[in-house]
């Protein structure tokens, strides 16, 4: 018999079923009620709480739909209205009343009979975010906002020309997996050659933006702008000087395995010496993978796949198939890349891809599945905000699922050379993003804690970075493009200090993964009870809940890469 999933529904208990929540109007009474509730005492500090969730989760889902209407068919004017009408009509009236309920929170006389423990992370979060505001900074990040839009329509502005067609630097990409060493050459070149011809303009703006962000820390009383981008990006568990022993723990325990993946991959080309336009091509020239023809195909593998790793989150794959929570295909008219989303008030994930039928997509639909997955799990804890983890944390959720539904009977290939190509490939994948990632973090570190630095001092330093962590790559005649390769990492401009994320979280499924090859039950059960936490506890106690620590040194990651590099040893090429 197979599993079937049933979600529970959660009745409201504040909002009057069916009311309409659609323009500001409608909605602005409804946040006018919630600031005059009392919150005297513990009890009516716990009402208001419920009635401020579902609120916020019926304004917010309203915002989603509309998100996810427009995104699923671009090229339809009224769905573009409508969600332009939320961002601009909404949106903006509804920050003072959401900075209001904050506050209400925080001085609330009836939070001090709180169980303490209970509400700690949440307390934690608005007090940092009080502490942050300044009224000040306001046309700042105005500015910086206007800065970033400049950056991304100045990458989205690259054109090359390209086999006798104006092609975007993204459209290139395909051809950095040619079989044939010259068309991928030529394509990179291009694209390296495109970008340095705005260079000027791009360190400009960057200049100006470290400078905005800098005014911005000392305005919240900060000496520098790295202990404020912690507090800013609530990272409460780790600091600096963590960020400092996961870039050493990288260099000692992944970049030397790293180096050997680039070696077998120079040796398996057949060619002297790796050069950047290498690194994405298939080391014995195959043609990509195909492991599905159409995305009814690619849904019923995944349903498959999840099915092993556990019966019932398979059986949440099921309805999420059945209930139309998934958009795969790609299709003219619709937005480009993935994502998982929460319809807060329902409590249910959606998954948005465009799948071409390629080895990526599978990767992909694993990843937002082990999202959705998340969203399920958390969806009975009362408190809103305890539905969401934070980043460092629901990363793990998506790439264990990554990493735990490739190593189980695969739908997708009939050959076993084809599925361990496929699980190669993603473990070579995340030994050498590790390096890129601690590069990128090291780079921002280095740049904030220098404030009265030079553009060659700046070079210089990338240059350090990639010596450092970038593996068996040869650069020589490329120098110029390898001194400004960072512009083409958008997190610099536009999402400070935000990047290192993705290898906590790495190291987090890393773990799960490892207990896996031995205790498949054991790893799955605390990846799901891992879940089910949603983000009620500290990050180090979610990894823990998933049997994993939460520790980014050599002790940690030496042990993973050496799991991988037996894998790595027995898949086929
Ligand atoms: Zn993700």
């Amino acid at each position: 018999m197979t599993t079937t999933y049933a979600p529970e529904t959660f009745p409201r208990r504040w909002l009057p079923e069916g009311v309409e929540l659609k323009t500001w109007d409608q909605i602005e009474p409804w946040y006018q009620k919630l600031l005059a509730m009392p919150v005297d005492t513990p009890e009516q500090v716990e009402a208001w709480l419920v009635a401020s969730g579902e609120l916020n989760a019926v304004v917010g889902q309203e915002g989603t739909a509309r998100y996810v209407a427009m995104t699923c068919q671009t090229d339809d004017p009224a769905r573009e209205a409508a969600y332009l009408e939320f961002v601009r009509e909404v949106e903006p009236r509804l920050k003072p009343y959401l900075n209001d309920a904050r506050n209400k929170f925080l001085d609330a006389p009836g939070r001090a009979g709180l169980p303490a423990d209970r509400y700690h992370v949440y307390t934690r979060s608005l007090e940092n975010r009080r502490a942050l505001y300044r009224e000040a900074n306001i046309p700042r990040e105005t500015r910086l906002a206007e800065l970033e839009q400049q950056y991304q329509k100045a990458i989205g502005a690259m054109t090359v020309e390209f086999q006798g067609q104006e092609r975007t630097l993204a459209q290139l990409s395909p051809f950095l997996e040619s079989p044939d060493r010259d068309v991928r050459r030529q394509a990179w070149t291009l694209a390296a050659e495109r970008r340095l011809v705005d260079r000027d303009q791009l360190e400009g703006l960057f200049d100006e933006m470290r400078k905005i962000r800098l005014e911005i820390a000392r305005e919240a009383g900060f000496d520098d702008y790295v202990a404020y981008a912690y507090k800013n990006r609530e990272r409460f568990d780790y600091g600096p000087e963590d960020a400092a022993r996961f870039h050493e723990a990288i260099e000692k325990a992944v970049v030397p395995l790293a180096s050997e993946i680039h070696k077998s991959h120079r040796s398996r080309l057949g060619v002297d010496s790796l050069r950047p336009w290498d690194l994405a091509a298939d080391p014995l020239g195959r043609p990509p993978l195909r492991p599905f023809e159409d995305v009814e195909r690619l849904a019923e593998g995944a349903e498959a796949v999840f099915r092993a790793v556990d019966p019932e989150l398979g059986a949440q794959f099921a309805y999420m198939r059945e209930h139309k929570l998934l958009d795969l295909a790609n299709r003219k008219g619709k937005a480009p890349g993935g994502y998982q989303t929460t319809f807060e008030a329902d409590r249910l994930p959606f998954i948005f891809m465009n799948a071409v039928g390629v080895d990526s997509d599978v990767r992909t639909l694993l990843h937002e599945g082990g999202h959705a997955f998340h969203t399920l799990a958390s969806r009975g804890e009362p408190l809103a905000a305890y539905r969401e983890s934070p980043l460092e944390f629901c990363e793990v959720a998506s790439m264990s699922m990554e990493l735990l539904g490739a190593g189980v009977a695969d739908p997708f290939y009939a050959d076993r050379s084809q599925s361990e190509r496929s699980y190669r490939k993603l473990l070579e994948g995340i030994v050498t993003i590790l390096p890129w990632i601690a590069t990128v973090d090291a780079f921002q570190h280095w740049i904030y804690a220098h404030p009265e630095h030079t553009r060659d001092d700046r070079r210089a330093a990338w240059r350090g970075l990639v010596q450092r962590f970038g593996g068996d790559v040869d650069w020589s005649g490329l120098e110029d493009a390898r001194d400004h390769s960072w512009h083409r990492q958008l997190h610099i401009f536009l999402y400070p200090f935000y990047y290192i994320e993705y290898g906590l979280a790495q190291l987090g499924a890393l773990q799960v993964w490892k207990r896996s090859l031995t205790d498949r039950a054991g790893a799955v059960a605390s990846y799901r009870e891992a879940l089910a936490v949603g983000g009620a506890r500290p990050l180090p106690q979610l990894f823990e809940a998933a049997g994993a620590r939460f520790a980014f040194d050599v002790e940690t990651i030496a042990p993973l890469m050496a799991t991988i590099g037996d894998e790595l040893s027995r898949l086929a090429p």
